[in-house]
């Protein structure tokens, strides 16, 4: 659960993982050191043109060739909507308008939290982007839900959906596992 991380980069001694602070943390015994770790924040966007959502097709490792919303781990120094922005082009070479936070999701055993606005497509136009084998638009029933990569997506997707039929657009919070 704790990623690996075996010398003190403060003093070079290697370093242990010992109860402190209420959990087991990693320690540098040697100068003191407590190494805080925290988790990953992915960033994404549902984005919406006409009545479509765009998702992308994954052409890298993990779940390759699965379907998914634009998303991508944060970068040092960013903006959570800068970054979906960002993944939005790399992955679809799409530009959009960010509209809301939509679905914030807590995977606490791969220790990230997804972050997912809703955005629209400023022009509609979708493409292929160096992480994706393909992009594209996609109503409701095209929805290929037994192809998709990770459950933050299918998640994001739901509520979407759920919200267009009631005609209001909120912000969800979401686990996996649910409880
Ligand atoms: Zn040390």
């Amino acid at each position: 659960m704790i990623p690996v991380q075996k010398y003190c980069s403060n003093c070079g001694a290697t370093v242990v993982l010992k109860f402190t602070e209420g959990k087991d943390r990693i320690v540098c015994e040697h100068c003191d050191t407590i190494h805080y770790t925290n988790p990953k924040i992915v960033t994404g966007a549902l984005c919406v043109w006409e009545d479509k959502v765009l998702l992308c097709r994954r052409a890298i490792e993990p779940r390759k060739g699965y379907w998914n919303l634009p998303a991508g781990y944060l970068e040092d120094f960013e903006k959570a909507e800068d970054g979906a922005i960002r993944e939005t082009w790399e992955e679809a070479g799409a530009e959009i308008e960010i509209e809301k936070v939509f679905t914030v999701y807590n995977l606490p055993q791969a220790n990230q939290v997804y972050i997912h606005f809703l955005a629209k497509l400023k022009d509609g136009i979708v493409r292929n982007g160096e992480e994706s084998i393909e992009s594209g638009l996609f109503r409701e029933e095209e929805i290929p839900w037994k192809e998709m990569a990770f459950t933050s997506s299918a998640f994001a997707l739901r509520k979407f959906f759920e919200d267009r039929k009631a005609g209001n657009f909120n912000t969800h919070l979401g686990a996996f596992p649910e409880k």
